[in-house]
C-alpha cells in the first residue's frame, strides 16, 4: 500500500497503482489500509496523519497511569515527574517517530502541532499547575523540555547516521538508497520519500543535507540549530501576539519582559530547566510561582481575559491603583504589604520584575504561595 495523502480512497488506490512499486522483482499490490505496530494506516492519509493521533491515544493511557502512580506514591518533585514522562509516556508517544515524525518536523511552524505534541504540552501544563491557555513557549522554556518535533528530527538524523554506518548492501541501506533515489527524481511521490522529508526538516532549522553525497549529520550542530529555530519561531509568535494585543497584554509578552528580561532572550533559554522546579518541593508553592511567572495567575489581568474585559479595565480590585498583573501583585500592591514584611530578604532592594524573580527560588515560591492564599478576601477577613 502507498500512503498517498490523497483525499479519497479511489484516488489513493489509483495513485498506488500508478506508482508501480516493486519489491524483489514482484509488483506490490495496492491495498487501501493495513495495520502495523498497532496503528491502522489508511491510504487516504499520510504516515504521520495516522501515526501521531494513534500514538497520542495510546500515550494518553500511559500518562494517566503515570500521574496515578505519582499521586499514589506521593511524587511531587518536578524533575522526577519529567523523567517519568520520558520513560513512561514519551516512549509510547514517540515510538517509531524517527520514521513517521520527520514529516511533522519538517512542516513545523511553532504551534502546538499534532495530537502527540499537544499531549506533551498538556503534561507540562499540569506539572506546572497552569491553565491550558498558557503559551507553549513559556512551558518549554520553564521546564527545559524540547518540543517533540526536535526530538523526532534528532532521532531521524540518528537513524540516517546509523544506516550509513551499516555494511554496504544491508536491507536498511537499500531502503535508504531507494528513498534517496525517489527524493531525487521528478516522480510525483518525491516529496513523500523519507530522505526528502529528513532533508526538508533539516533545511527548516537551517542545515543542509546533501542527498547526492550522503554523509552523517552532526548531531551537536543539529541541537544548536534546532534551538535557534525554536527561539526564532517563538519571537515571531511573540511579535504576532503583541500586534494582536495592541500594546502588551499577551502572556508571552509578560514572560519575555518580566520573567526572562527582553535583553536576555537567547536560544539558551530553551533546553535548561528553571531552578525553582528542582529546588521547590512543595507543589502548591511551586505552582503559585509558576502561575505568576507564566502570567496564568489569579489576578484581574488574567481573570479579565476570561470575560474579554479590555486590559485597561482589569484594575486591581484591592487598591484600584493600576492593572492587577504579576509585577503589581509581587512588588507594589498594598494588599500584600504585610506579607512582604515576612520576606525582607526578597525586598532588601528595589528590582525590576525579571531580576526580582531571579532571587532564591524557595523564598520566591513561599512568597508567591502566601500571596495566592493571602489574596483571597475571604481568607483575609477570616484571618
Ligand atoms: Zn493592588
Amino acid at each position: 500500500m502507498l500512503l498517498s495523502g490523497r483525499r479519497t480512497q479511489h484516488a489513493a488506490q489509483q495513485t498506488a497503482e500508478a506508482a508501480g512499486l516493486t519489491f524483489a522483482g514482484q509488483q506490490l499490490a495496492a491495498v487501501t489500509s493495513f495495520k502495523y505496530l498497532g496503528i491502522a494506516f489508511h491510504s487516504s492519509t499520510c504516515l504521520a496523519g495516522a501515526a501521531a493521533p494513534a500514538r497520542a491515544q495510546l500515550a494518553r493511557l500511559a500518562m494517566h497511569n503515570c500521574r496515578t502512580r505519582c499521586a499514589e506514591v506521593g511524587i511531587e518533585a518536578a524533575p522526577v515527574q519529567l523523567r517519568l514522562f520520558g520513560t513512561m509516556v514519551d516512549s509510547v508517544l514517540s515510538h517509531g517517530a524517527e520514521v513517521w515524525g520527520v514529516q511533522l518536523a519538517c512542516c513545523h511552524r511553532g504551534s502546538a502541532g499534532s495530537a502527540a505534541e499537544k499531549l506533551q504540552l498538556s503534561y507540562l501544563r499540569h506539572l506546572l499547575g497552569v491553565r491550558q491557555s498558557t503559551p507553549n513557549a513559556a512551558l518549554l522554556a520553564e521546564t527545559g523540555e524540547r518540543p517533540l518535533w526536535q526530538r523526532w528530527l534528532r532521532r531521524a538524523a540518528k537513524l540516517w547516521n546509523k544506516t550509513l554506518e551499516e555494511r554496504p548492501g544491508s536491507l536498511l541501506q537499500q531502503a535508504l538508497l531507494s528513498s534517496v533515489q525517489l527524493a531525487d527524481g521528478a516522480h510525483f511521490l518525491a516529496q513523500q520519500s523519507w530522505a526528502a522529508q529528513l532533508a526538508a526538516g533539516l533545511a527548516a532549522v537551517g542545515m543542509q543535507l546533501d542527498l547526492q553525497q550522503p554523509a552523517p549529520v552532526d548531531l551537536g550542530e543539529l541541537g544548536e540549530a534546532a534551538q535557534r529555530r525554536q527561539l526564532q519561531l517563538q519571537l515571531q509568535l511573540a511579535q504576532l501576539q503583541e500586534a494582536l494585543a495592541k500594546g502588551g497584554a499577551s502572556r508571552l509578552e509578560h514572560y519575555v519582559h518580566n520573567v526572562v528580561g527582553a535583553l536576555n532572550l537567547a536560544p539558551a533559554m530553551f533546553g535548561q530547566r528553571e531552578t525553582y522546579l528542582d529546588a521547590v518541593r512543595r507543589r502548591q508553592d511551586r505552582e503559585a510561582l509558576a502561575q505568576l511567572r507564566t502570567g496564568s495567575h489569579w489576578g484581574a489581568e488574567e481573570t479579565g481575559r476570561w470575560t474579554r474585559r479590555p486590559r485597561e479595565q482589569r484594575v486591581c480590585p484591592h487598591c484600584h491603583d493600576g492593572i492587577e498583573d504579576a509585577p503589581h501583585m509581587l512588588l507594589t500592591c498594598p494588599l500584600y504589604a504585610p506579607l512582604r514584611l515576612n520576606f525582607p530578604d526578597l525586598f532588601a532592594e528595589p528590582h525590576p520584575p525579571h531580576r526580582f524573580l531571579r532571587q532564591k527560588p524557595c523564598r520566591l515560591a513561599a512568597f508567591a504561595a502566601a500571596c495566592h492564599h493571602g489574596g483571597q478576601p475571604a481568607l483575609i477577613s477570616a484571618g
